[in-house]
């Protein structure tokens, strides 16, 4: 019997997708599919400024390479037997980042996540085994898998304020922890917040668990978006003095990964002994079982290829062309700010007609854009004109809006109590 094919949907060529959705029908256009997608995101990539995603390095040596193969780096990352897959590579990337945080090279264990949300959970977890009847505090700006996390651990959540600015309110904290002192802490410190580019401070935060003489505590830093430029600056450090437990960093953002990961790295003296699992012949210690062995490839190669003063580069150019960014848009009296250390310029809303074409990041009257690596300075001078034709001389101008207020809430789950 032959097989004749059928043409392909004119939908497919033409741009839509929605035939390819479907399986059933056979033969399926995949070229066309597979361009459309690409051709997508060629499209879209020059306007999207407001998602986190360095743009500037080059992975395609790495996919070139290693693309076809099945990496599964299952298991304990420091276990030697088995395959070896990217072990080494993952090994070099956890030494690099811990040395880089100033990590104790005695107490140090850590893994490549599937992400920031692994990540936070695997520390979480950890610290939660040790200290099970802790209340777990964080702040309305931490990122929204926290009070998820916690509802999946079965834990107490405290929900503390978090300032305009994206800063956890200390006092708030304070109030929080003498109200439940008679149970460990779990503190979940943001370096980064999602809205603000925001970092919490974990002295202070130190500061406020010894004065109420908690019984037990751990620090983690959910530093997903800013933990590797704030390590590179010498600014978040995890020697013994910081007293931070753990810490998550994420791979898909200023190392620009092809491929959602992260890093966690957590105190090995704080972690308790996990199972044998015979038919692996290895411990369970990971969140996930099969982990991409090809993420660590990539970090590896991101790492490998610039080096640390290389990723410094990278962050001075964002830090710069941020400092342009706010310095246009005041200039065009549109009122922007951001934190010093930060990618992240917070600005208020622009009107839908230059949100249709710039991919920002937006909750209500309050947006942000974000210079990761590789963002130009001719996108920014294209959205700062955009926004001042749109707007014209007095036309919605933002004075009249009011103050920019505070982030928007994480959902509370168990929150306050
Ligand atoms: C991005 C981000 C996360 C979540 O990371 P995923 O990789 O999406 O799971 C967590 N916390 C903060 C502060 C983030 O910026």
């Amino acid at each position: 019997m032959t097989h004749t094919p059928t043409p392909t949907p004119a939908s497919a060529r033409l741009g839509g997708l929605a035939e390819a959705a479907d399986l059933g029908r056979t033969p399926v256009d995949v070229t066309a599919v597979l361009d459309h997608l690409a051709a997508e995101a060629d499209t879209t990539a020059p306007t999207c400024i407001g998602f986190p995603g360095a743009v500037d390095l080059d992975h395609r040596e790495v996919m070139a390479r290693l693309g076809h193969r099945l990496w599964n780096n299952i298991g304990d990352p420091t276990d030697t037997t088995g395959t070896p897959h990217t072990r080494i590579l993952e090994q070099a990337v956890i030494t690099w980042l811990a040395d880089t945080l100033h990590m104790p090279t005695h107490d140090r264990w850590g893994y490549v996540t599937t992400g920031g949300t692994e990540g936070n959970l695997s520390a979480l977890h950890t610290a939660h085994r040790r200290l099970p009847t802790a209340r777990i505090y964080y702040s309305t700006a931490a990122h929204y898998s926290i009070p998820k996390i916690v509802e999946m651990l079965g834990a107490r959540g405290v929900l503390v304020d978090a300032g305009r600015d994206g800063e956890m309110d200390y006092d708030h904290l304070a109030t929080q922890v003498h109200r439940h002192r008679r149970w460990p802490a779990i503190v979940v410190a943001t370096a980064g917040t999602t809205m603000t580019e925001a970092v919490d401070d974990t002295t202070h935060i130190h500061t406020i668990l010894d004065h109420h003489q908690v019984p037990g505590r751990h620090v983690h830093v959910d530093a997903a978006l800013s933990g590797i430029p704030l390590a590179l600056d010498g600014r978040l450090r995890l020697d013994d003095d910081s007293r931070i437990a753990s810490i998550t960093v994420s791979g898909h953002k200023f190392l620009g990964v092809p491929t959602p990961c992260g890093v966690v790295l957590i105190r090995n003296s704080l972690r308790r002994d996990s199972t044998q699992v015979t038919y692996t012949a290895t411990l369970d210690s990971t969140v996930t079982g099969s982990r991409c062995g090809l993420a660590a490839a990539l970090l590896w190669h991101a790492i490998a290829t610039h080096g640390r003063e290389g990723h410094r580069w990278r962050v001075s150019q964002a830090r710069h062309l941020a400092a342009y960014t706010v310095d246009q848009l005041t200039t065009a009296g549109w009122p922007a700010w951001r934190h010093p250390h930060a990618f992240t310029v917070v600005l208020p809303t622009p009107p839908t007609a230059v949100r249709a074409k710039w991919l920002l990041a937006t909750d209500t009257d309050v947006s942000h854009l974000i210079c990761m690596p590789g963002i130009t300075h001719g996108q920014i001078d294209a959205f700062v004109t955009d926004l001042t034709d749109a707007t014209g001389p007095g036309a919605g101008h933002p004075h009249r809006l009011g103050p920019i207020p505070r982030p928007r809430s994480a959902p509370t789950g168990r929150g306050r109590q």
